[in-house]
């Protein structure tokens, strides 16, 4: 079987237009990392989503790792991270020498529960350790619960970094996800709502925040005539080649993400009959961009759910679990947590079917007569 009969989690779209943009962008002498592609892509992000500023970096996890520190995270701090989600969430923690303290989340949508916050300070506090910031993350383009998040946050005056990796496109009330806390981070890597191949980005209000991330992202140069250096500096910068591939597939993020609903709600009708198996739609609180659509499994499921990724492994469609709570990965073992068993139940339910605008309804169909036979059987 070719990588084209393939049928991926979630597959970017590329068009004649975006390969055109890029290879206009090397024509014009731009290949150098910065240029106006930078700059208008992150205008163009910055008012799609409804933020001042934006700072496009070589990867999200860049994002998070410099948001963090701008946020004041350094050694020996905790922070408090959803249990539910991708590790470089919490590996970002870590680079800063802090360590993440992992809250459950909610059964349905996988997101952090605000109601959580409260135990991680006394938890904190029986350990003698300082709170220094939370990352809330709008999983699978889910937001998290804002309006109930946002006063504890405030009660607590924590410094905020949204996750927003997954998010771009869905939206809680009038304010788009990426709008949400001190700042927020963007990825656009392969396999998100836009692409740039590689890349991400921190989104601020603060103009402080974002002067601070592009001189740390481009190695921290002073403005002299020579290099000269007043703190330690990263690598992090987009090059201005591939934000002209970001900015030619803002032009079409409105239909990449309502195909990506409109996949969502083709797998939750042909499912619907089925009280074994549920697609979560928008929650109660926010519209979701619907980036991967999941299907929960009643009941601790984990042996059908296996059953059902190999057989569509055998008719080369990939489907995958949802993110391991990073509670029970090895390599977080020695993190302190508030748990109550929603994370868990979420992992033995959760199932990640394919979505994007490459798959098309057979695909949907062809998936869901998998499900049911297996769940029927
Ligand atoms: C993809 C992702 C990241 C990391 O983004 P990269 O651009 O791959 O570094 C961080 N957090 C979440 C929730 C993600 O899904």
């Amino acid at each position: 079987m070719t990588s084209r009969d393939q049928v991926y989690l979630s597959a970017p779209s590329v068009t004649q237009d975006d390969i055109d943009s890029v290879v206009e962008a090397m024509r014009s002498g731009w290949v150098a990392p910065v240029g106006p592609a930078l700059d208008a892509f992150e205008q163009g992000i910055a008012a799609h989503v409804g933020v001042r500023f934006a700072v496009a970096l070589s990867s999200g996890t860049a994002g998070l790792h410099l948001g963090l520190k701008y946020l004041g995270v350094s050694q020996g701090d905790l922070v408090i991270v959803p249990s539910v989600t991708f590790a470089a969430t919490a590996f970002a923690v870590n680079y800063l020498g802090a360590q993440p303290l992992f809250i459950d989340v909610d059964p349905i949508y996988g997101t952090l529960d605000p109601s959580l916050v409260e135990q991680a300070f006394l938890a904190a506090r029986k350990l003698n350790r300082r709170i220094a910031a939370i990352v809330p993350v709008d999983l699978y383009g889910t937001p998290v619960d804002y309006s109930e998040l946002l006063p504890v946050v405030e009660a607590f005056q924590l410094p905020m970094l949204e996750d927003a990796a997954e998010g771009l496109g869905g939206s809680l009330g009038r304010s788009q996800l990426g709008s949400f806390g001190n700042g927020a981070v963007l990825s656009f890597n392969g396999n998100k709502i836009l692409t740039t191949s590689g890349g991400g980005m921190i989104l601020t209000d603060d103009e402080a925040f974002a002067t601070r991330i592009r001189k740390w992202s481009t190695q921290s140069r002073e403005d002299f005539p020579w290099y000269e250096h007043y703190e330690i500096g990263y690598n992090y910068r987009m090059s201005n080649l591939l934000a002209a591939l970001g900015l030619s597939q803002l032009s079409r993020i409105d239909a990449i993400v309502s195909r990506r609903r409109e996949v969502r709600t083709l797998y939750a009708s042909l499912l619907a009959e089925h009280d074994e198996v549920s697609i979560p739609l928008d929650p109660p609180w926010g519209v979701s961009n619907a980036w991967l659509t999941v299907a929960l499994f009643e009941g601790r499921s984990s042996k059908k759910l296996d059953r059902i990724r190999s057989s569509l492994e055998a008719l080369g469609i990939e489907s995958r679990n949802v993110w391991k709570p990073m509670h029970t990965q090895p390599v977080f073992f020695t993190c302190p947590t508030v748990l109550n068993g929603s994370a868990d139940g979420y992992y033995s339910q959760g199932l990640c079917l394919p979505s994007g605008p490459h798959v098309t309804d057979s695909v949907i169909y062809q998936v869901s007569d998998v499900i049911l036979s297996v769940v029927r059987d």
